[in-house]
């Protein structure tokens, strides 16, 4: 009868054959010498550099990227002098001049002492995942332009706008109601931008467009980005006093924000300019005019001082 507990240890050529058939491309270098003690022969067929070329740590470093050199060699450097294992993704240079898509998973091997001795690892091709992940990215792009929400702000865009205010148009037309509409600008903010930064000014947009999308109450009210630092409130069935209010309520909740601008000309704090504008539309009018309106009304309130609210 036959031991089963008995553990079969493959030999060398075992291990070999496994290392060299596998799509993986495992290699070793030496920690004092830098040199490499291994690489595996697969690595000519993905790159075109023969094994026996791979001689530093250099000959690795220098098939990189250009863009992926440096952090790439440093973070693993850094990794490997304290002792962690890691893994990088960057773009190996093939003999021919073309890039392909390396994950470089690495091991730190340690001697009985603990001393680093060998890093010792395996390089994927990942070029077919970088591609999908373009992709994606591509779709998701693709995706935001088609969309009706602003990608940054998450409120509604101007797409959205367009057609929000051609439905309010044609209704506030056909039943003889008011609409108005209320542009909102915020003063600054190049100055703001170029102060405390692009990214705090990002921030700076989502919490105004989320603080302005609760400005306004009722059901069929609307509230979108118009672009920049610009956003738009399409306020249905709301005579010139109502709009007037909800712009009023629009400055207050700025307000009370605090959001501080130390390079604004009118206040420490970050203030809003809003052109407003009314009307009852007949057949004679048209929206396009009445957005001019608006716009001049916006443009009055900045010539004016800034921090104000200007009817058309
Ligand atoms: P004014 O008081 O006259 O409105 O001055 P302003 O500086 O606000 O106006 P201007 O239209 O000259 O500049 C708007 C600035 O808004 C330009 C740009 O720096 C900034 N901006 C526009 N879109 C974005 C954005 O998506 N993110 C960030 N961070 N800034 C933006
Ligand atoms: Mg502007
Ligand atoms: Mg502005």
């Amino acid at each position: 009868m036959s031991d089963l507990s008995k553990s079969v240890e493959p030999d060398n050529d075992v291990y070999k054959a496994l290392l060299e058939s596998t799509r993986a491309i495992p290699w070793k270098i030496d920690w004092n010498t830098m040199q490499f003690a291994y690489i595996g022969p697969q690595i000519e067929a993905l790159l075109g550099w023969e094994p026996s070329s791979w001689v530093s740590v250099n000959d690795w470093a220098e098939r990189m990227h250009p863009d992926d050199q440096k952090w790439v060699v440093d973070f693993c450097v850094t990794q490997s002098k304290s002792g962690t294992d890691h893994e990088a993704d960057y773009r190996a240079l093939t003999k021919d001049g073309n890039y392909v898509w390396i994950r470089d998973v690495v091991h730190v091997a340690r001697d009985e002492k603990g001393e680093v001795e060998a890093l010792i690892g395996f390089m994927f091709d990942i070029s077919e995942r970088k591609q999908t992940e373009q992709k994606l990215l591509d779709l998701q792009k693709e995706l935001e332009e088609l969309s009706f929400k602003d990608g940054l702000t998450g409120v509604s865009n101007r797409r959205m706008l367009d057609s929000v205010l051609e439905q309010e148009w044609v209704r506030a037309r056909r039943e003889q109601q008011a609409l108005s509409v209320l542009l909102v600008d915020i003063d600054f903010f190049k100055q703001y931008n170029d102060f405390y930064g692009h990214i705090q000014g990002d921030d700076c947009l989502k919490q105004v467009a989320q603080v302005l999308a609760d400005a306004a109450t009722r059901s069929r009210d609307f509230f979108a980005r118009f672009g920049g630092e610009e956003f738009v409130m399409v306020l249905p069935e709301t005579d010139a006093d109502a709009a007037q209010k909800v712009a009023e309520r629009c400055q207050q909740l700025i307000f009370k924000q605090q959001i501080l601008h130390e390079q604004s000309e009118v206040s420490q704090i970050l203030t809003i300019s809003i052109g407003s504008g009314t009307i009852v539309p007949t057949h004679k009018d048209e929206l396009r005019d009445f957005l001019d309106t608006i716009d001049r009304a916006l443009y009055q309130a900045k010539q004016t001082g800034r921090n104000r609210i200007k009817a058309a």
